[in-house]
């Protein structure tokens, strides 16, 4: 199984971005609603894009502290039935780290391509002496059942919460979760759907979760996921992460975005663009 890893740092912190594989979806018009076909299809030749879908990275981050070994978002799980995801297991086997040795597993949203390795389907935990921290209203939300969710990824997830509820604290956005990691508040994609802040040593890194799928929302932030929850939310959720990004001159990573997904902000004709820190292979 190849695993595509990405080490950098943030400060004195040593981060690796993991690449739990990637997920194809298409037409690429569903990532970005809210944009013209005139508009989308002019994007979409500009940056040597395909209108029949893209590929998702799903990459999560290791980040070790020097105190403590930190996930944020654990992929899919090796049962999600998609058999191209589930990678980060092997990826940290090969960067020697073992599983007992995370401290901290930090979740950003209830979707299962970011709690699904959590546990297995039978709800045997992995990572079994980490804390889990997520937001109360997020566990909330999932644990009570929602008519327009999908039932088997509902399952899937509501599994993982339960795997995860004894060892679980809840996050508070105003607070530091861990000494330089915290929590921003950034809803529309799920209603209580979360970014966070890394710093260390005068450097910060912008961890966006699924606020944008994509470095073209960057530029336009009015395009959103045809599966947000409140697309109004997300776009506000969007320019209020790339303002805060921009005063920090900070290090953004985008869970899915092309693999490694680092990148910083930059102003071109007073818009904002993505500058890729390493060249996707995709
Ligand atoms: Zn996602």
């Amino acid at each position: 199984m190849t695993v595509q890893t990405q080490p950098f740092t943030v400060g004195d912190f040593q981060c690796i971005a993991i690449n739990d594989g990637d997920l194809k979806m298409g037409p690429t018009s569903i990532f970005f609603a809210g944009a013209s076909p005139h508009e989308l299809d002019s994007a979409l030749k500009q940056y040597n894009l395909a209108s029949d879908g893209l590929n998702l990275a799903c990459s999560c981050l290791y980040i070790n502290t020097g105190k403590e070994q930190i996930l944020i978002d654990c992929g899919s799980g090796a049962d999600s039935g998609h058999e191209q995801l589930g990678k980060l297991f092997a990826a940290l086997e090969q960067a020697d780290i073992s599983t007992e040795n995370i401290t901290h597993v930090l979740l950003s949203h209830g979707h299962w391509d970011h709690v699904g390795g959590c546990s297995d389907n039978a709800g045997n935990l992995r990572f079994s002496n980490a804390r889990f921290a997520m937001v109360q209203g997020e566990y909330d939300f999932w644990m009570n059942e929602t008519p327009d969710s999908d039932s088997d990824t509902l399952h899937m997830t509501q599994i993982r919460l339960k795997a995860i509820n004894p060892h679980l604290d809840f996050i508070d956005i105003n607070e530091e979760i861990l000494s330089g990691v915290r929590a921003i508040e950034t809803p529309g994609h799920t209603m209580h759907h979360i970014s966070f802040e890394i710093s260390s040593n005068g450097e910060t890194l912008i961890c966006i979760m699924d606020l944008m799928d994509h470095p073209l929302q960057v530029e336009y932030p009015q395009w959103g996921a045809e599966w947000d929850i409140d697309h109004q939310k997300s776009i506000e959720s969007r320019e209020a992460i790339l303002k805060l990004a921009t005063e920090k001159d900070a290090l953004i990573h985008g869970f899915h975005f092309p693999f490694p997904g680092l990148g910083r902000i930059s102003q071109k004709d007073d818009k904002n663009v993505w500058v890729a820190l390493v060249e996707s292979e995709n």
